[in-house]
């Protein structure tokens, strides 16, 4: 990821610019802009070979005044405090776009996975779940996966925590496993979200999803998934990337053999029938729908002229920085924000919630459904918006979506004072 683009920061200025768009009092800034709790812990792991590691985690608990903190647990070497800061804050956006009843967190361990042996993982994931323990819960905080972590993952958690408490605590966590009260369709759920909201756009602006060309960054959990539904929908899918590298083939790449080589050999490198290009090639293609679906800050001010598509949806939280947005926006490019676009998956999280805490499980139909019905009510209320106001591109309608909700929540809490604002003033009321 680019590490000299503050993500933090990044998030804060829309925030600021959404607060005084909607004329909102400067507490409601000053309440969003620093998680509510922020806990640093070294955990130490025992390694197969007896020595001791020590490493660095996170856990930003960034405002609940709409439920419980929510968000994912990301294993990866370049994790800083600063980007899990920002990541909880998408998170309370975005269950305030989708009207999930859930505030924000997210968690963070400082560690290569790929060069964890099984048990060592084990270790490392029972050791965080011992260290945050006291501030986690289904009624506080429910992690979930993130990059570098999967249900194998939330499974050792959930049961780390249940022998904390005593008792089986399936609700602590989601994206468990279906067997340990995992919810169907919780694995499909970001990328099918995404694609929901990828046809809503499509229908908006005219494009048709039959035959439309996409190009995917970051073949992993989300883009993957996203390009077999795409192509089940009828898209063709150009090119697609991991770290090891990009593939293209202008006849459309078989998604599914893709994600058997992926299996196979690590990596979608060496693809037969296709031909290896650079991650710049690869956004600079000429595409309907661009989903970049790895980490932040991939389409920035140096490379966004060079971008071609007509919708990017983005799969990832954060790919696009604010110049980036300026100029996509120039160029009449429609960009479906993270907090919108990849929302599925905490929405899918919160229906596995919904079924641990009530004991009773739904069919895939079900949860796809209901998904389908969030994500194109969430969808509406923020195209309505951006076609509104005239002066917000997508990602500032969400934003105004969501904050009016939070700001909404927490004026009535009482935790911005009696004379922050007055209703006349300010514009709760969107539609
Ligand atoms: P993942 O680790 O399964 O996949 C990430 C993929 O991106 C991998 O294939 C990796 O090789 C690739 N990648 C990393 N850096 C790259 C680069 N510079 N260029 C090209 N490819 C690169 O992770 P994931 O769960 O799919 O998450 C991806 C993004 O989606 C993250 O931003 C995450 O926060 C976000 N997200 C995930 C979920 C979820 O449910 N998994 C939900 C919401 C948002």
């Amino acid at each position: 990821m680019n590490k000299e683009i503050n993500s933090f920061e990044i998030v804060n200025g829309l925030i600021d610019s959404s607060v005084k768009k909607l004329n909102l009092g400067r507490a409601v800034y000053d309440l969003l802009s620093q998680p509510q709790r922020v806990l640093t812990v070294t955990i130490p792991v025992q390694m197969d070979d007896g020595s001791v590691k020590m490493y660095t985690a996170y856990r930003s608990q960034h405002n609940n005044a709409l439920g419980p903190y929510k968000g994912g647990i990301r294993f990866h070497q370049d994790v800083d405090l600063d980007e899990v800061k920002a990541l909880s804050s998408w998170m309370t956006l975005k269950c305030a776009v989708l009207n999930v009843p859930y505030g924000g967190g997210k968690g963070g361990v400082i560690v290569n996975p790929k060069e964890l042996s099984f048990g060592e993982m084990e270790r490392l994931c029972r050791g965080y779940v011992r260290a945050i323990a006291p501030v986690l819960g289904s009624e506080v905080d429910v992690p979930a996966p993130d990059v570098g972590t999967n249900g194998q993952v939330m499974a050792w958690m959930m049961d780390e925590f249940s022998r904390f408490k005593n008792h089986n605590e399936f609700g602590v966590i989601t994206g468990k496993p279906v067997i340990l009260g995992g919810s169907r369709g919780r694995i499909e759920a970001t990328s099918r979200g995404c694609v929901f909201t990828i046809r809503e756009a499509a229908r908006a602006i005219g494009l048709k999803l039959k035959d439309a060309t996409v190009v995917v960054q970051g073949f992993g959990n989300v883009g993957a998934i996203a390009a077999r539904l795409l192509k089940d929908d009828g898209c063709r899918i150009l090119a697609v990337s991991d770290t090891s590298g990009a593939i293209y083939n202008p006849r459309g790449l078989d998604i599914s053999t893709l994600e058997e080589h992926k299996a196979c050999t690590g990596s979608v490198k060496d693809f037969p029938g296709s031909q290896s290009i650079t991650n710049e090639e690869l956004l600079a293609l000429s595409c309907d729908i661009l989903v970049p679906a790895a980490l932040e800050n991939q389409i920035t001010g140096a490379n966004a002229a060079q971008i071609k598509a007509k919708i990017v949806a983005e799969g990832a939280n954060g790919p696009t920085t604010p110049e980036a947005d300026r100029i996509l926006a120039a160029r009449n490019i429609m960009v479906l924000p993270d907090v919108l676009a990849n929302a599925g998956g905490v929405t899918v999280s919160y229906f596995e919630w919904v079924q641990n805490n009530s004991g009773y499980y739904w069919c895939e139909d079900e949860v796809n459904e209901r998904l389908e019905r969030k994500m194109v009510e969430a969808f509406n209320e923020v195209y309505c918006l951006y076609k509104k106001r005239k002066d917000v591109d997508m990602r500032g309608a969400a934003y105004m979506v969501a904050i009016s909700h939070l700001a909404e929540a927490m004026r009535i809490r009482g935790w911005l004072g009696t004379q922050m604002y007055s209703d006349a003033k300010c514009e709760f009321k969107l539609a």
